[in-house]
């Protein structure tokens, strides 16, 4: 194999180039068929949009009137075991 001249590797990188991500897959003898390909690269926007719904956000609590433990609002406090203004859940005291 000579090296001469300019080598015939595609400038696109690994990840965008369609041809490469082709070949890795393709064996003539395989009857099975191909893995599909993307056509085109995901733009910058494009992604973007899509990730525009992936943040995450804090659980909101309230702080429990009974004991002051934070809790969910419209939950029974899971320290003290009380709802509003009055005992709803007993609580088994641990040693
Ligand atoms: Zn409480």
């Amino acid at each position: 194999m000579e090296l001469t001249g300019r080598p015939a590797v595609c400038r696109i990188p690994a990840l965008w180039c369609r041809r490469r991500a082709a070949a890795r897959f393709f064996d003539p003898n395989r009857e099975e068929k191909r893995m599909p390909v993307p056509k085109r690269r995901t733009s910058k926007a494009r992604k973007g949009k899509r990730r525009s719904h992936h943040a995450l956000v804090p659980v909101r609590t309230v702080v429990c009137k009974h004991c002051g433990h934070a809790t969910l609002s419209h939950t029974v406090c899971g320290n003290c075991g009380w709802y509003r203004d009055r005992q709803v859940v007993a609580i088994e005291e641990e040693e």
